[in-house]
């Protein structure tokens, strides 16, 4: 908590002005701390007169670092299939473990994986940890959290990375909370800090508008997750070695509360505009749903997929599982074609890793054409059905 020292504030109020949530009301004088307050800090820093102090939590046990050594990753098995993104965190996993001189591991979960042991290795792991069990075949919370705290327990990697997927958002916030340590969710850069190896993990805040790095100096491990197509897999190779193991487990960390009935696939889910190679995106500029007509035929002629800006999922004008950006979905493919979307901070942190970005966008000043290779200013109604018949043409000849 911040405590104020009556006897050295001088009331100047400068702590109130410094406070970027609003925690701090001046009451006669003296600074009052609200309900809101993070302990970010910002006060203290900008007291002149050190009237303010954060006290520390007494009662935590200090973690000794140097015991914690070695990249961990959870990786994502279901219906008999690895999750891309486990295959995208061994590839950043690979760079953070060579910089820190430590192994990489895979902790893969699940029942009949098959070879995906082998598979993780090729794709960098120097050991997996294989928990194959049939009380892991369907995913519960509960039963995969206790697994999971179990072997990070035993292993103690000083980082563990997982997907930001529905499975891995679900279960790992308990992980950490097990383990008593911090949690950077939807990452979009990790990196090691020289001067004492700390992970930097890098994410948008308030609303995308600044990035901000985070630090988990006093706890181990530091765990983060990221968004699938953030990362890039490293290629496969067959000649990487690597160990595979398959640790007993406890029979009481396998109980579970939770019973699974049936398992069905939603219907969004089968939108997936994340595994397209080409996504043809479209924004308020269409004015109307009915423009996704057109953006729907230019699709066809390119085998391409349909996606969209949130102000037209808000609009109602096509479902949320199209949405890309930051609170919808994170695409690479090999071509985005942006289509009336101005370019805010919040979409592109979604799109910008595509191969080649093309934006058609009637101001020529719109921000899109920042991270745009090709950029054609002019009325989308214009532009898109002569693109149209010039790729029909092209297809004819
Ligand atoms: C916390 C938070 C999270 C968010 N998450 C997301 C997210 O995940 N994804 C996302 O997309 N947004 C997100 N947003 C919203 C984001 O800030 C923007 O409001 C949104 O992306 C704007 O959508 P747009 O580009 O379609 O619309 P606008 O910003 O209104 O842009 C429309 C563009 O169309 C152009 N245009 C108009 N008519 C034509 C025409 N006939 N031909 C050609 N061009 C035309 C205009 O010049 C303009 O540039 C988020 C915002 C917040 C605060």
């Amino acid at each position: 908590m911040v405590n104020v020292n009556k006897e050295l504030c001088i009331g100047c109020g400068i702590c109130e002005e410094s406070c970027p949530f609003g925690a701090i009301v001046m009451d006669q004088g003296i600074p009052v701390i609200g309900d809101s307050c993070t302990l970010c800090g910002a006060c203290v820093e900008n007291c002149a007169v050190g009237a303010l102090s954060i006290e520390k939590k007494e009662g935590r046990a200090a973690v000794d670092i140097r015991s914690w050594s070695g990249v961990a990753v959870f990786c994502e098995y279901r219906r008999g299939e690895l999750a891309g993104v486990s295959l995208e965190l061994l590839g950043i996993g690979r760079r953070l473990a060579d910089q820190r001189g430590v192994p990489l591991h895979a902790y893969l979960l699940g029942a009949d994986t098959g070879g995906c042991g082998d598979v993780l290795v090729g794709h960098g792991a120097d050991l997996v940890v294989v928990v194959e069990r049939e009380e892991l075949r369907d995913f519960r919370d509960d039963c995969y959290a206790e697994v999971f705290t179990h072997l990070v327990r035993h292993y103690r990697p000083e980082i563990v990375l997982a997907g930001a997927t529905a499975i891995g958002r679900s279960f790992i916030p308990a992980v950490a909370t097990s383990l008593n340590t911090g949690l950077t969710a939807d990452c979009t850069k990790l990196e090691i800090r020289e001067d004492d190896g700390a992970l930097l993990q890098t994410r948008p805040a308030f609303g995308g508008n600044i990035m901000a790095t985070i630090v988990c100096e006093g706890s181990r491990p530091q765990m983060a997750t990221v968004r699938p197509k953030v990362m890039k897999a490293l290629d496969f190779d067959g000649n990487r070695r690597g160990e595979i193991v398959r640790p007993e487990i406890p029979a009481e960390i396998l109980a579970s509360r939770i019973k699974v009935c049936e398992s069905v696939v939603a219907e969004a889910g089968k939108v997936n505009i994340q595994d397209a190679d080409i996504l043809v995106s479209g924004g308020r500029g269409l004015e109307t749903a009915k423009g996704f007509e057109l953006l729907h035929r230019l699709a066809g002629v390119l085998g391409a997929k349909v996606s969209a800006s949130r102000a037209v999922v808000d609009a109602g004008w096509i479902p949320y599982p199209h949405q890309v950006g930051q609170t919808g979905k994170t695409v690479a493919p090999k071509l985005y074609i942006a289509c009336g979307i101005s370019g805010a901070v919040q979409h592109v942190a979604g799109m910008q890793s595509a191969e080649t970005i093309v934006a058609i966008n009637r101001d020529e000043n719109a921000s899109i054409f920042n991270v745009a290779d090709y950029g054609l200013v002019g009325d989308l109604y214009e532009i898109i059905p002569k693109l149209i018949s010039r790729l029909e043409e092209r297809r004819h000849q």
